[in-house]
């Protein structure tokens, strides 16, 4: 079967063109069609397909067989007919900024770092190069990122023409090519400038510039390579903008000025560690008072503290108890409100012999632990009452 002539690989804007099919297949129920030459870029090489209109119907999905672009269509068409294809724009453009922001950034990366380009992902939001790096590394350092975007948006900002072509076997065995090409015969070659040289059948603009800003999100090991995470183009103007929105508003809650923002973020967050802790220390000191209040006598002689605070959380109310056991001779049975209901913590002093964990189960609580400290939930309070039974307790 003909191969498709590429348009795209000769004019990577033509956004419009006419095509006669040659062929038609149904795969899925749907149909796809071939045609003599087409503008629409097939997914391959990590680049998604172009969508778009062919005589009026929509192309939901394009791909590459044995050089031969297939069409899905949303509607059908004939062999034979003569058809004007539409690809949409802005999609396509979107896919050339990543892309080219792709070679730039993993040129830069091979440069700086010997990073090795594994495989590529555009994806809806955002896209990532997985790479290995000299001594098996799996990230960068904040300041390696730093350099690494500088000299990215540098040559970016350098707008170096940017040229594809096919050379022939004499000529390919001079170019510095960044990785050896994964097919044999019809290589194309795609140079940005004169710091990027990589066999490339995907669509890119024409110029450096035109990628805009890149940024790189994330630097993280992914299966035992490096994977950044990146945005390029108008992406990276929106992500930059909503870093920007946050920054300001958190800015305006802390100091009002965002290049000093952490700073009175950390300041603040201290102060607030500060009020929380002193918060906590009065509320855990009322609550020992009432918990005093409570005291009874068990029939050995001890005191048993058996109370209901409401306004403790589980890590106060074990502080509370530890205080109230402190002076020996006694046993504390605390509950506070938690999401099931109840936290219930049964502690008794160093110098008694109860069997916490088991007074803890028999009142009906769930949970458990050791002899001197138990604890768990409950339904509600009642376990004190219950507790209360079973040590005897005199009023
Ligand atoms: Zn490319």
């Amino acid at each position: 079967m003909q191969n498709t002539n590429r348009l795209y690989y000769d004019n990577a804007y033509l956004t419009a063109f006419d095509a006669k099919v040659i062929a038609l297949r149904e795969l899925d129920g749907r149909c796809e069609v071939a045609l003599d030459q087409s503008a629409f870029y097939p997914t391959s090489g990590g680049q998604p397909y172009d969508t778009g209109t062919l005589g009026g119907v929509r192309v939901t999905d394009v791909n590459v067989e044995d050089n031969v672009v297939w069409h899905r269509l949303d509607g059908s068409l004939s062999v034979g007919d003569s058809v004007h294809g539409e690809i949409d724009w802005p999609r396509r453009f979107d896919h050339m900024q990543q892309h080219g922001g792709d070679h730039v950034l993993a040129g830069a990366c091979w440069e700086l770092f010997g990073g090795e380009t594994i495989g590529l992902h555009l994806g809806e939001e955002v896209s990532s190069i997985d790479m290995t790096l000299p001594g098996g590394r799996t990230h960068l350092t904040e300041e390696e990122i730093l350099r690494l975007e500088t000299l990215v948006n540098e040559r970016i900002q350098r707008d170096d023409p940017v040229r594809c072509w096919f050379p022939d076997e004499e000529e390919l065995s001079h170019l510095p090519l960044r990785k050896k090409p994964t097919v044999t015969e019809h290589i194309r070659i795609v140079a940005f400038g004169d710091y990027e040289y990589v066999a490339c059948g995907g669509t890119h603009p024409a110029t450096a510039g035109q990628l805009g800003v890149v940024k790189v999100i994330s630097c993280a090991p992914a299966r035992g390579k490096m994977r950044l995470t990146f945005v390029a183009g108008m992406r990276a103007v929106k992500y930059l903008q909503s870093c920007a929105l946050t920054a300001q508003k958190i800015a305006k809650e802390v100091s009002g000025d965002v290049v000093n923002a952490h700073e009175a973020y950390l300041r603040e967050k201290e102060a607030a560690k500060d009020v929380r802790q002193r918060l906590q220390q009065s509320l855990t000191e009322a609550a020992v008072e009432i918990a005093q209040a409570s005291g009874v006598s068990l029939p050995d002689g001890g005191t048993l503290y058996a109370r209901h605070l409401s306004f403790l959380d589980r890590a106060a109310l074990l502080h509370a108890a530890s205080f109230l056991v402190k002076g020996g001779n006694a046993l504390a049975l605390l509950t506070c409100p938690d999401k099931n209901g109840c936290a219930v913590i049964f502690l008794r002093s160093a110098d008694r012999n109860d069997d916490m964990s088991l007074l803890l189960r028999e009142s009906g609580a769930r949970g458990g632990g050791k002899p001197d400290m138990a604890q768990g939930s409950a339904a509600d309070e009642s376990v004190l009452e219950k507790a209360k039974e079973i040590l005897g307790a005199q009023k």
